[in-house]
């Protein structure tokens, strides 16, 4: 039998069973945001977040709010192994496998002997060790975190095959299959999504001319298919929807489950604006 006096639920009979609603809310709240974030990364950036995952959880103090964690992590660490792995399938051509990301979830199972960071950290370990093993990280993906670590650096088909050692015909068809487009409309891509934030405050002829864009007009065509808006009305927006158009920016970046017509749309476009931009520049001279 529970009893609740606002702040803390207690179970009558058991003392020491109680549950800080405090600690509850912030649980709940960080697992919602790690799930958020988990949306815009990819599988790699994935296994990175989720292992520092478990640090940023309030400490729980009562064999109650212990369990309850346990349940809690079970259900987050569930539901993120079936997300990535159907995500896997959705840019490959095998549509199913023998790969069962439950199966993972043991660790959780042994309530009384591990603690429940420890069993969420067992189940990282294990999930992506055979994850990894069954689905072995794509050339792409590999190529596209590299761009999107150093977007600055001037990337060819060439240099980024070398780069994850591979030919660059099997990176340019991975690519394809993956994101939907060329490794170099991949960088533009990237490239203009980064600068998202610098549009708010520099000049946008400095911007567009550091992305490669030589006409302003050119710029603002591409800005507005990746933002959704036009660049002066995104700089008066307010912070949160800011933030809302950056993360659904991002997403386009790394995360399968935006639609291949999506992909395709912003890469013929924008192949299409820069030959034209080119053009614009070359009659000038
Ligand atoms: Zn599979």
């Amino acid at each position: 039998m529970f009893s609740c006096w606002g702040h803390q639920m207690t179970i009558v009979g058991s003392p020491g069973c109680y549950i800080r609603s405090a600690w509850f809310s912030s649980v709940i709240d960080e697992m919602q945001k790690g799930a958020g974030r988990l949306t815009l990364l990819d599988r790699i950036e994935a296994h990175t977040f989720l292992t520092a995952f478990p640090q940023s959880l309030a400490v729980p103090r009562s064999p109650a709010e212990e369990l309850l964690l346990s349940l809690l992590l079970q259900r987050f660490a569930g539901e993120t192994g079936i997300a990535l792995h159907s995500r896997v399938h959705e840019s490959s051509r095998k549509k199913s496998c023998s790969f069962v990301p439950c199966v993972f979830l043991q660790p959780f199972w042994k309530v009384r002997s591990i603690k429940p960071v420890a069993a969420f950290n067992a189940w990282t370990d294990a999930f992506f060790r055979r994850f990894d093993e069954v689905h072995p990280i794509s050339v792409a993906t590999r190529a596209a975190q590299a761009v999107r670590r150093r977007y600055e650096h001037s990337w060819d088909v060439l240099t980024l095959s070398k780069e994850v050692r591979t030919t660059a015909s099997r990176l340019v068809n991975g690519f394809r299959r993956e994101y939907g487009m060329s490794p170099r409309d991949y960088l533009r891509l990237v490239r203009l999504v980064m600068a998202l934030e610098r549009v708010r405050h520099d000049k946008i002829e400095a911007v567009a001319l550091d992305l490669g864009y030589r006409s302003r007009k050119n710029f603002a065509r591409a800005f507005k298919r990746v933002a959704g808006v036009t660049v002066t009305d995104f700089r008066t927006l307010p912070t949160e929807q800011l933030e809302r158009i950056t993360d659904a920016a991002q997403m386009m970046l790394s995360a399968p489950q935006v639609t291949a017509r999506t992909r395709m749309a912003w890469s013929s476009s924008a192949t299409r604006e820069v030959a034209a931009d080119r053009r614009a520049h070359r009659a000038k001279r």
